[in-house]
């Protein structure tokens, strides 16, 4: 018995089926960087299968994805040296350009190349200015071996609908890209908000794995990734006792408490605060004292329990992970790319 993870192929599918039908004119660009944000890029089938392209932050990412399917990758951090370049078109990926020093690179190919174009509309981290941009498209027309296959940029604040950021970057991505004929701005809270950012490529990531990109619990969206792990020991503890490291949670009354099998060393947040539920045959019981490498305590007080029943400690329609995050002052994608090298995955229906 140990602490597992299962990947629910339907729940993927289902994802990607709910990004056709808010984009139905857009191609899907995956985003399955980060090992398919935490998911294993060997489990994620359904994503693989069904996108127009599949997209990775660096090359050793792009070597993995490259061993299990031959469909186009787009490398987001593109290349700086040719090295870089060379492995890059050995791997078949279209290359993002997005610094001024990488485009010396790219002009000096010796084979044909896709790129993407991507300017910075505002939220100033990776991106041409759009003076950059006009150079590096002037210059780049000449060479008949690149292909500029498409202009993108990216939100800052997507997932706060009425920021005003939103309204400001898509009209400074189309003052500078009226001219071109591919465009891609959306990630998953532009594709579920903003219909008028899809143009022809959208990016969806954290939609894909059944996770809301906004405050507010989706339930079109179902949980890909479920985190589970057994009771290992139950015991009554009586008033004034204390539970875990540095005896922060005093039981005030008689308590049944329930320790299971999982912890930070696993990837459960060490910061997830008293009160944080976890769920116990379809009951949803507090989390009590500090989470420890390897073991939390939980009330069970008012719940019916045994020694090896499974919990899970997120990804259910009951218990989503973006409670988990919110009991943990982070957000769901942090979890989600968390997960340690012991935890165990398996694929389900
Ligand atoms: C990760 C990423 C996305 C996806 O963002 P989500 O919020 O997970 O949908 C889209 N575009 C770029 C460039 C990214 O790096």
């Amino acid at each position: 018995m140990c602490t597992i993870i299962s990947i629910s192929q339907s729940a993927l599918k289902h994802n990607l089926l709910v990004v056709k039908k808010n984009a139905p004119n857009s191609k899907i660009v995956s985003m399955v960087k980060a090992n398919a944000y935490g998911h294993q890029i060997n489990l994620i089938n359904p994503i693989i299968n069904h996108s127009d392209l599949l997209a990775v932050s660096e090359i050793s990412e792009a070597k993995k994805l490259r061993k299990i399917t031959k469909k186009p990758i787009l490398l987001l951090s593109g290349v700086i040296e040719d090295q870089e370049l060379q492995q890059a078109i050995k791997l078949n990926c279209q290359i993002v350009v997005h610094d001024k020093t990488q485009i010396t690179t790219i002009n000096n190919t010796k084979q044909p190349i896709n790129i993407w174009i991507k300017i910075n509309t505002g939220m100033h981290r990776l991106g041409l200015s759009t003076h950059e941009y006009f150079d590096c498209i002037k210059l780049l027309a000449n060479n008949p071996l690149i292909n500029t296959q498409c202009v993108m940029s990216h939100f800052a604040c997507a997932d706060e609908i009425n920021h005003p950021m939103n309204q400001s970057q898509l009209f400074e991505f189309k003052k500078s890209t009226y001219h071109t004929t591919k465009r891609s701005m959306a990630n998953s809270a532009a594709i579920l908000s903003n219909p008028a950012s899809h143009f022809d490529y959208v990016r969806p990531g954290i939609m894909l794995y059944g996770v809301s990109p906004f405050e507010i619990i989706n339930n079109n969206l179902k949980p890909v990734m479920q985190l589970s792990a057994p009771i290992m020991s139950i015991k009554t503890i009586q008033t004034g006792d204390s539970v875990g490291y540095g005896a922060t949670w005093i039981a005030k009354e008689s308590t049944t408490i329930a320790t299971i099998g999982i912890g930070y060393g696993d990837g459960y947040p060490r910061h997830a605060k008293n009160g944080t539920p976890v769920l116990i045959n379809n009951n949803l019981c507090p989390l009590i004292g500090r989470v420890s490498m390897d073991l939390i305590c939980v009330d069970i007080s008012n719940v019916k329990a045994s020694v090896g029943d499974n919990v899970i400690l997120w990804g259910t329609q009951k218990l989503r992970i973006e409670t988990i995050a919110k009991h943990s002052d982070t957000i769901a994608y942090e979890l989600l790319t968390g997960i340690s090298s012991r935890v165990a995955f398996i694929s389900t229906i």
